[in-house]
């Protein structure tokens, strides 16, 4: 907050396609879709119409003991797009209430097929689920989490696959992983509840993507020792990777997933947690067998939100959305080339329009800079003059921009990335020699 009110706070009036304009009339690209959410750009006539149209009939009514037509038909729209096994849809309101009631499903599906010694949880290292009390207990960043530790319930923590930072490269990344998961599915899968992962690409970590065919060993090893999967596809979901899910880059149907974010087309609160028939049969039983999912939200379901799902949904199949994500990536990922070989460049990780840049002090040691120097703030002040939003994490620049960006959008996004990263880094070099 001291930070925040000493600079020059930024404030925001309205958005038009791919840009938003803050109450001085200052002109933004949203680089990061509103923190990964936006899919369709700012202020779409089709989606706007869809929540007037739905606000003409009904603003809100509980899915609690009855159900409301657009949270119907999403749900069944949600299940046709979805890997194919996943038949059951339970909404929230939030990526991390979506997490909250996979979790507690995958607790009590145990219980209710009588096996009660199955409590526990496998997250992988820096996870990222949510900032509520049971998403952050399977959450595993330090600086978010760990001053909440006494307070959470404990978890197995096993390595995410993440090729920069293990010294072997992409195949001992992921020998990594499996081996980890493997050793702890043999030792102790009968106390194991469920695994939960950031399929394909972990956001919050600094947007780290597997190694090609790990989502499907884990997949395989969840299924072979009798271990829920979880996929948290709360960032991945909805066309941002190149496929319409994280999953479906590996064919892989996990027995619970979460989805929010671009759920709506970043327009309104609604997150789902879709489950297998299996997981759903579980809970189906006379009341007497007590056997129910007792949780809820006040906004669960709302018809607005679930409307303007839909809309956007539409808007992904007539315009192709999913596949135009492709040669959007492609397109970036040339343009960064320019890059490749700067001296301050670490790592460019790239899955679909979901792109981390790392920078580091000495790209041949890979020696970081020390976090008080802040690059990662310094290069998003420096794109924001140059007319481009978005936030850092750590010292990695993150580009995750609208997926409705034309080329023209995209071509010239990139050049201010490129420029602010070439503009920081450099004076930074500048005065470090000054200094000395
Ligand atoms: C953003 C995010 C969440 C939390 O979603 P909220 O809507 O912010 O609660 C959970 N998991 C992942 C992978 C996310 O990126």
């Amino acid at each position: 907050m001291k930070e925040y009110i000493d600079s020059d706070p930024l404030i925001i009036e309205r958005g038009e396609g791919v840009k938003l304009i803050d109450t001085e009339g200052r002109q933004f690209f949203d680089g990061f879709s509103s923190v990964w959410l936006n899919v369709h750009g700012h202020n779409v006539p089709e989606l706007n119409q869809a929540i007037i149209d739905q606000l003409g009939r009904v603003a809100h009514s509980t899915l609690l003991g009855m159900a409301n037509v657009p949270s119907i038909e999403l749900a069944a729209k949600l299940v046709e797009i979805a890997p194919v096994g996943l038949a059951k849809v339970f909404y929230s309101d939030s990526g991390a209430t979506g997490v909250e009631i996979a979790i507690k499903m995958a607790f009590q599906y145990w219980r209710n097929l009588g096996i009660t010694k199955k409590t526990t949880f496998i997250t992988m290292n820096q996870a990222y689920h949510g900032d509520t009390i049971g998403a952050v207990s399977v959450g595993a960043i330090p600086l978010y989490h760990d001053v909440f530790r006494p307070m959470l319930f404990p978890r197995h923590v096993i390595p995410y696959p993440h090729a920069y930072r293990h010294e072997g490269g992409e195949a001992g990344a992921k020998e990594d992983t499996i081996s980890a998961l493997r050793h702890l599915l043999e030792m102790k899968a009968d106390e194991i509840a469920a695994l939960i992962v950031e399929p394909i690409v972990q956001g919050a970590s600094g947007i780290v993507v597997m190694p090609q065919g790990c989502l499907r060993e884990i997949e395989e090893l969840c299924r072979a020792y009798n271990v829920l999967l979880i996929a948290d596809e709360v960032a991945t979901g909805f066309g941002r990777t190149g496929e319409m899910f994280a999953c479906d880059l590996e064919g892989v149907t996990p027995d619970l997933m979460v989805v929010g974010k671009g759920l709506t087309g970043g327009y309104l609160p609604v997150a789902a947690t879709l489950a297998t028939d299996e997981v759903y049969q579980a809970f189906y039983a006379d009341y007497e067998a007590q056997k129910t999912f007792f949780h809820g939200h006040s906004f669960t379901g709302n018809p607005l939100g679930c409307a303007v799902a839909l809309a956007s949904l539409k808007l992904f199949e007539e315009r192709n959305i999913v596949d135009e994500v492709k040669e959007k990536a492609a397109f970036v990922k040339q343009k960064l080339e320019a890059l490749r070989e700067h001296q301050h460049v670490g790592d460019i990780r790239q899955q679909g329009l979901m792109i981390g840049i790392e920078l580091v002090r000495n790209k041949g040691t890979k020696e970081p800079y020390e976090w008080v120097e802040r690059i990662g703030v310094r290069t998003s002040m420096r794109a924001k003059e140059l007319g481009m939003l978005t936030r850092p994490l750590g010292n990695v620049i993150v580009f995750i921009p609208p997926l409705s960006s034309s080329e023209a959008e995209l071509d010239e996004m990139t050049t201010i990335l490129i420029q602010a990263i070439i503009d920081v880094t450099e004076e930074k070099l500048m005065k470090v020699a000054k200094f000395r």
